[in-house]
């Protein structure tokens, strides 16, 4: 406590310390929990950097925080620790349209910039289903996707240029405005994904793409069974021209769905989710009849219904988690993806996992690009709980997948991630730990295998869970 009149003083934003004021900075949308000392919202980078420097000669730990909706505990502050609330950062500092490029503060919320770019004739693509109230800095600091990375990718591919406060308390500039440039490694790509335990991002300069002139949804019955490896590899060779997404929900997840959000969806299948770009209503056409015979090919012939907007879609698929929580509140969530091939062998070992354990399992995700959210009924934190998320993410690496598509690794995956990388990335990691954050403040126990001491100190360990 002795801390705070000095934080006072080397910080000119606001700073709270009531309970009152801490109660929504202890938590993300996992079920972790911390007990952060302060809050501060920086008035600018002088700020930030002055904060940093502080943070490093109490070794106190600071954990950047855009809107809180992170899953793993990303977000979720270390005990004692310093959060350092960027939301009120959103600002659209300039747009280009012509040269496809946004500068925006990390603090701006994707449904805010999508609004103001549509006008202009742009978008920027990645679309999570937290997309109405997450921040692009959580975006690039989790590297996340939507249902439109199956044509566009994730974050990482829209960034084009970084401002960060790294933990040292230097400031720079990564990445580059210009559309193409060959200059070494790219650095930038460090800071995606780093989930702010390397720097804090004080500026984001997003890639865009042009606004396609129509977008509209198709919802696709699945027969029982179909292979679902068949259908994403079939609609995979589609990506390329007017297919932008490709998402699963399966048949006990959209009766959820259904019922909470009054869909009129058919209630006896798992269903395709799609979107098609189109220069026009024709075009959309032609793009639905090639669409309706490559999935035949696959087994897949009842017709699809059509939403001629879209976002409608999103928005319901969205909503999946939040009628999941509505329904049955905390429960064991993955995010995991495996190669289009192995889908099937997936979702088999998924099922016999939660048939082992005894528990439901409700499963929704972007088949295009094999990454699946199950939801097991089980209270996270019990040893079932632990015992499930430790035989999900096994089954992932053993058919070769990764254990996060697009939450991240925060506190709950952290042991694994030295089994998906191996021993030479994962020393390596550490070696950029320790040059960008060589005291351990930055989001300490996060992402990284281990953590140790007060502010969490980075400390490599190759070991994980055993396997089941
Ligand atoms: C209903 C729901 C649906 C979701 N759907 C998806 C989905 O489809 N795809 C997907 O990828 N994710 C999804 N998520 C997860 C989450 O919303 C995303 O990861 C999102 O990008 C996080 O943004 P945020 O502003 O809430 O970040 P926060 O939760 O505040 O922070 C996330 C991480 O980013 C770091 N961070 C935040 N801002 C900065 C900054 N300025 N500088 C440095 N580090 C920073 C934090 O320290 C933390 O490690 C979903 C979450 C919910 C609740």
């Amino acid at each position: 406590m002795t801390t705070l009149p000095s934080l006072l003083e080397a910080v000119r934003g606001r700073v709270g310390t009531t309970a009152e004021e801490l109660a929504p900075y202890g938590r993300d949308q996992s079920f972790l929990r911390g007990s952060p000392l302060a809050v501060v919202a920086p008035a600018d980078s002088d700020d930030v950097v002055a904060l940093v420097r502080w943070a490093r000669q109490g070794r106190v730990p600071l954990v950047p925080r855009g809107a809180g909706t992170s899953l793993d505990g990303e977000s979720v502050p270390a005990d004692g620790a310093v959060v350092v609330d960027l939301s009120g950062w959103n600002q659209l500092i300039e747009v280009v349209p012509e040269e496809l490029w946004a500068r925006v503060g990390p603090g701006i919320v994707n449904r805010d910039l999508q609004r103001a770019l549509h006008s202009r004739g742009v978008f920027f693509p990645p679309n999570p289903g937290s997309w109405t109230t997450a921040t692009i800095g959580g975006h690039v600091a989790t590297n996340a996707s939507g249902p439109r990375s199956f044509k566009y990718g994730p974050t990482r591919s829209w960034i084009r240029e970084l401002e960060a406060v790294l933990g040292t308390g230097d400031r720079a500039r990564f990445g580059h405005r210009v559309a193409k440039r060959s200059v070494g490694p790219e650095l930038l790509h460090l800071l995606v994904g780093s989930e702010g335990t390397l720097g804090i991002l004080t500026e984001v300069t997003v890639r865009l793409a042009p606004l396609p002139a129509r977008r509209e949804g198709l919802v696709v019955p699945l027969p029982a069974p179909v292979s679902l490896s068949a259908v994403a590899r079939r609609l995979r060779l589609r990506s390329g021209a007017g297919l932008s997404a490709v998402e699963l929900i399966d048949r006990s997840s959209a009766a959820v769905l259904a019922e909470r959000r009054q869909v009129d969806w058919p209630a006896d299948a798992a269903l395709l989710l799609l979107e098609v770009e189109a220069r026009n209503a024709r075009d959309a056409e032609e793009q639905r009849a090639g669409i309706v015979a490559d999935l035949r090919a696959v087994g897949v012939d009842r017709p699809p219904t059509v939403y001629s907007d879209a976002d409608e879609l999103w928005t319901l698929r969205g909503a999946s988690g939040v009628a999941l929580d509505e329904r049955m509140g905390p429960r064991v969530r993955e995010d995991i993806a495996v190669p289009l091939g192995r889908i099937d062998e997936l979702l088999e070992r998924l099922g016999a996992i939660a048939a082992s354990a005894g528990v439901g399992l409700f499963l929704y995700g972007h088949l295009g690009e094999g990454s699946f959210h199950p939801n097991f009924v089980v209270e996270p934190a019990s040893p079932t709980g632990e015992r499930i998320r430790a035989a999900v993410l096994t089954a992932a690496l053993e058919l070769g997948g990764t254990v996060s598509s697009e939450h991240g690794i925060g506190r709950l995956k952290a042991d694994f991630l030295a089994r998906e990388l191996g021993p030479v990335p994962t020393d390596l990691l550490g070696s950029v730990k320790r040059r960008c954050d060589p005291d351990g403040i930055l989001n300490p126990g996060k992402l990284y295998p281990s953590a140790s001491g007060p502010a969490g100190r980075f400390s490599p360990s190759l070991s994980g869970p055993a396997a089941e």
